[in-house]
């Protein structure tokens, strides 16, 4: 028995990551790069993409919770880590650890990171996320002085060791928006304000994936990219920007069948066969993370062309019309239902048909979908 390839993968491309991780830092100039890995790498793997990532050149990465940065650091990354968004309750001590340097958005959280310093007899690492009016996470500036105060005692105990203030634009991905200007003058008052307690910042950031490639005066110490770093544009309108698309989502032929004309296909029977075809069953459905709402709207890469599906998506499976199959497309051939790869379906095409972004698509793929990897940055 060979080893199939298994029924339903994504495959992503070390190298990929790599070349657009240099693409971004020559748009950052002096600036680091912190690679963002939260949701697990944007579902490419956080810690195989925080590897490619540091080696092609990034400085820091960045995840959501502590329980990201920590498996990080378990899997061997020595490089900085910061979590930003988290509870009263999170378990702080284990981050501080850890060395994960820690976001902090409110007086509550600060207290609860000492506690847990305090406890450990450990200095943490504390980050202020600053709100600049995304209105979402981050110290509003209501509660700000609160805050300075509590983290000024305890930066002279010693009890923390400040390192950055950061903030989220709201519009980066429109460039020229109004409110980008507003936030960066709002976010100069916050830094200014943390000087004027005596609370100098090691750096400041800012600038996600569509700043960096679009404001390089808002690039600051470093900037902060996600999308960008797994090849997609997160301003497709304006440029691809010469990134390369990381992710192949596609799965294996199940069965190639005759269907005659006038047999209905798939649950609900929503397409009928117009005359004698021949079809292929793609073992993925929407409990894949093929959604069920594209039936009928999108395309496969099947046997070097693009391929209808006809009739539902269902929880396990979908259906591609092959016509006469003059390409003579065979069960165990490989089907791309997503990549960048010329002519493939791209994941801005499901984006559009389902009225989303591209970043939703490629954090769908689940369930028994195996992740391996390719490249030389492996
Ligand atoms: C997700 C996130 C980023 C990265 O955003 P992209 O648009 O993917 O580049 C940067 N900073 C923060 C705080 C984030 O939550």
């Amino acid at each position: 028995m060979n080893n199939p390839d298994p029924q339903v993968e994504t495959l992503v491309d070390l190298d990929a990551i790599a070349h657009n991780v240099r693409i971004l830092a020559e748009h950052a100039g002096d600036a680091a790069v912190m690679v963002v890995v939260k949701a697990d790498g944007y579902n490419h793997g956080a810690v195989e993409v925080g590897k490619a990532a540091l080696a092609a050149g990034a400085r820091e990465l960045g995840v959501t919770t502590v329980e990201e940065a920590v498996a990080l650091r378990a899997a061997g990354i020595t490089a900085p880590i910061l979590c930003w968004l988290n509870t009263s309750d999170t378990d702080y001590a284990s981050a501080i650890a850890a060395d994960i340097e820690i976001a902090v958005s409110s007086v509550r959280h600060l207290e609860a990171v000492a506690v847990a310093a305090r406890q450990l007899d450990r200095m943490a690492i504390v980050t202020l996320k600053v709100d600049t009016g995304l209105n979402r996470n981050g110290v509003s500036s209501i509660e700000y002085p609160q805050v300075l105060a509590l983290l000024r005692e305890l930066v002279d105990n010693r009890t923390v060791r400040f390192r950055a203030i950061f903030s989220h634009l709201a519009h980066a991905d429109s460039p020229h928006h109004p409110t980008i200007d507003i936030q960066r003058d709002r976010f100069l008052e916050f830094i200014a304000e943390a000087k004027d307690q005596g609370l100098q910042p090691e750096l400041v950031h800012l600038a996600n994936s569509a700043a960096t490639l679009t404001r390089p005066d808002l690039a600051f110490d470093m900037v902060r990219p996600g999308i960008a770093v797994y090849g997609l544009s997160p301003i497709p309108e304006i440029s691809d920007f010469g990134l390369r698309p990381a992710m192949t989502f596609r799965a294996r032929v199940a069965l190639v069948k005759q269907v005659a004309a006038g047999e209905g296909v798939s649950y609900g029977h929503e397409w009928i066969a117009p005359h004698d075809t021949t079809v292929a069953l793609i073992p993925a459905g929407y409990a894949d993370g093929v959604p069920r709402t594209l039936g009928g709207r999108f395309d496969v890469w099947l046997g070097g062309e693009r391929r209808p599906n006809i009739g539902r998506v269902c929880m396990d499976q979908l259906v591609v019309d092959l016509g006469d199959n003059a390409a003579g497309v065979r069960e165990g051939d490989t089907a791309i239902l997503f990549g960048g790869q010329a002519g493939v379906p791209h994941p801005q095409e499901w984006a559009d048909t389902l009225g989303t972004i591209h970043y939703e698509i490629v954090c769908s793929p689940r369930g028994r979908v195996v992740r391996s990897y390719t490249g030389d940055a492996r």
